[in-house]
């Protein structure tokens, strides 16, 4: 305990006499800012560079990943307490993605000696940013339905096929993804998971237009790929196990994003969130009461329910103590937390009446606008990772044991 409350102390220390004053503040979205890393990296706002470092150093880009691997080996409460103290400063995490928050994990539970030496690393440092190639055309919900073929050749695999919706492929120097390797067996029990670097010959990536004009979507095609065999993590025909495990890693870091989001609520003053921004374009003193009722009720529902969720996401995180160790269960926090990001993101669009639908241009403040996006990207992440539907069907099964 001691021990805990001396490194609390001394990383508030080194954070006040280190971290860059420019980045308190500064929110991190799937859209916006942060650093993702990658060969081609950028830096938003520029600050973001120097932070990179400066946490790669003290191994705190990925701060209960092992040491020998650039990982800050803390135990889960020392990584608590870093995340607490970051937090308290209003600073962005130094490093986000893909890497860290799904193929890392997956690497040092699953991958060989060999594996987590080439990849791991580089992960930590920020070096290589990495793409999910799961969903095609014919395979979503029903994701042991893919398509994409590959066939053995010696000492590597010939891949033919399509992805869909991989989210920053475009961005990205390596995929993680699922090929079927027999096409005769149960369709669960042909698939291989696979890494691909994506500036193999033959893996073309085209971006996916919105009718916003842009997104980060694309369609991945694979023709004619060679990818060695040495780059299929655990067995051929195995990959189910492994997309399943990603997949809970993926739905509890979904939730932990908003169940931080509404933790760091808390140090929000004076007032709730929800409020104030009632007050703002509402009207009515700081400490008045509001005055539509109807209102009121909705915004204290939504402030309880996210307290007590965040409560809940701390409470679970508390109890894994060994790693971050998911079951079926990360699929009530994922359907929980998506389902209240919209309930808030609607309440909040709702409460700037007018000002809450603007998209572009001088009518409408840089928050205004954010909170527009904010409002339909909520519905995405009811989608991404498994839909609140298939959600509801894991947890009647697997959690509840209900007969199919
Ligand atoms: C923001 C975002 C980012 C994404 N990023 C990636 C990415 O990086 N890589 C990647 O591979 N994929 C990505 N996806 C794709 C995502 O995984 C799929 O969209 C999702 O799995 C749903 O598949 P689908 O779109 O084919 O919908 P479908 O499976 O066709 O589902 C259509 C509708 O039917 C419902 N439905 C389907 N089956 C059932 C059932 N058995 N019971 C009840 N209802 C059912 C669904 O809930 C949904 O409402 C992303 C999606 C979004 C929205």
């Amino acid at each position: 305990m001691a021990d805990l409350d001396n490194f609390r102390a001394e990383v508030g220390e080194w954070l006040d006499a280190n971290a860059p004053q420019s980045l308190r503040g500064v929110q991190v979205t799937a859209e916006r800012g942060g650093t993702w890393g990658g060969r081609r990296a950028t830096f938003e706002p520029p600050d973001m560079k120097p932070w990179l470092q400066m946490c790669i150093e003290k191994g705190w880009t990925a701060p209960s990943w092992p040491s020998e691997y650039g990982g800050g080996g803390l135990s889960s409460e020392a990584a608590k307490l870093l995340a607490g103290e970051m937090r308290k400063r209003r600073l962005p995490p130094p490093l986000t993605g893909f890497g860290l928050s799904m193929i890392g994990p997956t690497l040092l539970r699953y991958g060989t000696e060999e594996q987590k030496q080439q990849h791991i690393r580089k992960i930590v440092r920020g070096e290589i940013r990495w793409c999910q190639g799961y969903s095609e055309p014919d395979a979503g919900s029903d994701l042991a339905s893919i398509q994409t073929r590959a066939v053995r050749d010696g000492d590597d695999f010939i891949l033919n096929g399509q992805k869909v919706w991989t989210s920053y492929g475009d961005l990205s120097d390596w995929i993680f993804a699922l090929v079927r390797t027999d096409p005769k067996v149960k369709k669960q029990e042909g698939i291989t998971f696979i890494l691909i670097d994506m500036e193999t010959p033959g893996v073309s990536v085209r971006p996916i237009k919105l009718i916003s004009g842009k997104s980060p979507f694309c369609e991945t095609y694979f023709d004619d790929v060679r990818v060695p065999v040495k780059n299929v993590i655990a067995e051929i025909n195995g990959g189910w196990t492994v997309a399943k495990a990603l997949l809970r890693d993926e739905r509890s870091m979904i939730a932990d994003v908003f169940g931080s989001v509404a933790d760091t609520g808390k140090q929000r003053k004076p007032g709730s969130m929800l409020a104030n921004l009632a007050r703002q374009y509402l009207g009515g003193a700081d400490g008045t009461m509001l005055s539509d009722p109807v209102l009121r009720d909705e915004i204290a529902r939504c402030e309880l329910d996210d307290k007590a969720f965040a409560l809940t996401v701390q409470r679970t995180r508390d109890a894994a103590k060994a790693g971050h160790q998911s079951g079926p269960e990360s699929s009530i926090f994922k359907v929980y937390a998506t389902e209240l990001n919209k309930r808030r993101s609607e309440l909040m669009v709702d409460i700037a009446g007018p000002e809450g639908l603007g998209w572009e241009g001088t009518g409408f403040d840089k928050d205004e606008l954010a909170r527009t996006r904010g409002w339909l990207r909520a519905r995405g992440n009811s989608i991404e990772g498994g839909t609140s539907e298939v959600q509801l069907n894991i947890i009647a099964k697997h959690v509840l044991g209900l007969p199919d």
